[in-house]
């Protein structure tokens, strides 16, 4: 008979959103087992991490797992994208390159250390709703085990393959690793190309990983010969990469699904999906894994609200909107930078990419830097309206009321954690600008307070008073 064992949430896919949230839920109280089958890639995979994601991995306590996989940190890239020139492109904050298996070894150690069972080496295979939870075999290193779980997880990549909705055009990535003797490999590098673009990136000493983004229908059906042929023929057209031929490409090519994508569903009462496994975006951002790790964050509020037993509806409702927005505003990042690219004709591969996303109706919501003198008499909008709506407050999801106005994107409760409501709520019966400054300023200070009266002029939150 197969050993069972029982616990509260079982989290299949120990990658960033996995070993995440595993940490978040068990932090939290709930008895967490993370599943991962932890195969150690043939060819070191090295991803880019945006400085964006600082802000995050602190508010987790997480920043030492990236200091330990990140062998370079990078304040300059050769890139060919929007003109037909190279230029060598400066950042202020540098991006890390790290070696992914041992980025998501440190966050399943991390999770490990906040009391999550973490079980390493280990397949888990279809998972049955049964009454009450979930039925889960795995096969671990030393055989079959049943797991029993009240919620779970699905947190395996994109290689779920869930009910995928909203599939942008069909992109793969075909990657390998170069040997080579020229220091100036040393730095990313990413040049757009007829029908594809490509993105290079130091491995270590000697060692180059160079992979082309190409529409999936020309790498379809393709031997592995074959397949390497197109490979060495794009890497030769590339500027930037073409150099590597001169050296060696090392061990076997690896060709991964880079589509942006949504699975449905994303959240129910006793099941949620989060990471890749929830929507793709395109890798041209640089931020797959931050968005990853949000998703993570965002999932486990919306998990400890359901288990705790409250309102389970908006947890639900604020998942599935958070991730649906993130998805949206991720394509239209990736259509207007496929779009960006204008030094020749484009293709049917770069038309395909920058088309078809609508641009958001709404003012950028954290754009509050308007230096537009504000009118000297002000009133609330007549079409502004105060919503419930759910939010991450902390590590659960409540009830919030909101603003919600035609010029707003999706009703927004808070802004730079400022609550809105109550702003609104002081104002109401007032018109004169100073005065709303002022009396705002004994919340937010003076500064801010002119910057918020600026914001919701410029949204239409505010509309000049006779
Ligand atoms: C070519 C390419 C380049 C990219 N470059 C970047 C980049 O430079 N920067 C960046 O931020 N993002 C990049 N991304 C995106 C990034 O890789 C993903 O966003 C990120 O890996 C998502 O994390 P995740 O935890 O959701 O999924 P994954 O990282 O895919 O993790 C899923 C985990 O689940 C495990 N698993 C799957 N099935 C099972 C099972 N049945 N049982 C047990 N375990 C299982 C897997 O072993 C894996 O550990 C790139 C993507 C592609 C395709």
């Amino acid at each position: 008979m197969t050993p069972k064992t029982e616990t509260e949430v079982c989290v299949l896919g120990g990658g960033p959103a996995g070993a995440v949230i595993a940490r978040r839920l068990a932090q939290l109280g709930h008895d967490t087992i993370l599943i991962d089958r932890s195969v150690q890639p043939s060819q070191p995979r090295v991803e880019s991490l945006a400085p964006s994601i600082l802000p995050i991995l602190d508010s987790l306590g997480l920043r030492d797992c990236l200091a330990a996989a990140a062998f370079l940190r990078e304040t300059r890239a050769l890139i060919r994208w929007s003109t037909a020139d190279v230029e060598e492109r400066s950042f202020d904050a540098p991006s890390s390159l790290v070696v992914r298996s041992r980025f998501d070894a440190r966050l399943r150690e991390a999770a490990s250390v906040a009391g999550a069972r973490v079980m390493s080496k280990t397949i888990a295979r279809a998972a049955a709703r049964r009454s009450g939870g979930w039925t889960i075999p795995v096969k671990t290193p030393t055989g079959p085990l049943i797991i029993e779980s009240a919620f779970l997880v699905d947190a395996r990549g994109k290689r779920a393959g869930g009910n995928v909705k909203d599939q942008h055009p069909r992109t793969v990535a075909i990657s390998g690793i170069w040997k080579h003797a020229d220091p100036s490999f040393a730095q990313t590098r990413i040049d757009a190309g007829t029908d594809e673009w490509f993105w290079g990136s130091p491995v270590a000493e000697g060692l180059y990983s160079a992979a082309v983004f190409v529409d999936a229908s020309r790498a379809a059906g393709l031997n592995s010969a074959r397949r390497a042929d197109l490979y060495r023929r794009l890497v030769s057209r590339s500027r930037l990469l073409k150099g590597l031929l001169r050296g060696q490409l090392t061990g076997m090519l690896t060709t991964r699904d880079a589509t942006g994508s949504i699975s449905q569903p994303l959240i129910e009462n006793d099941f949620i999906r989060v990471g890749e496994a929830a929507f793709s975006i395109d890798p041209l951002s640089s931020q797959g894994i931050q968005t990853a790790i949000l998703s993570a964050v965002q999932g486990s509020a919306a998990v400890h609200t359901i288990l705790t037993g409250a309102a389970a509806e908006p947890a639900i409702e604020f998942y599935h909107t958070s991730q649906q927005r993130a998805a949206s505003q991720a394509a239209r990042h990736a259509a207007q930078h496929h779009g960006s690219r204008q030094h020749s004709t484009a293709s049917s591969f770069w038309r395909q990419r920058s088309q078809g996303v609508a641009e958001p109706s709404s003012k950028k919501l954290a754009d509050m830097s308007s230096r537009a003198p504000l009118p000297a008499r002000v009133r609330v909008s007549p079409a502004l309206q105060i919503i419930e709506t759910p939010v991450l407050t902390g590590s659960l999801v409540e009830l919030s009321p909101a603003l919600c106005h035609p010029g707003l994107d999706a009703p927004v409760a808070y802004l730079k954690g400022i609550p809105l409501a109550p702003l609104i709520a002081d104002v109401r019966h007032m018109s004169g600008s100073e005065e709303i400054v002022a009396l705002w300023a004994q919340r937010l200070k003076p500064e801010p307070a002119q910057n918020m009266l600026r914001w919701m002029c410029a949204v239409g939150i505010m509309v000049p008073a006779t």
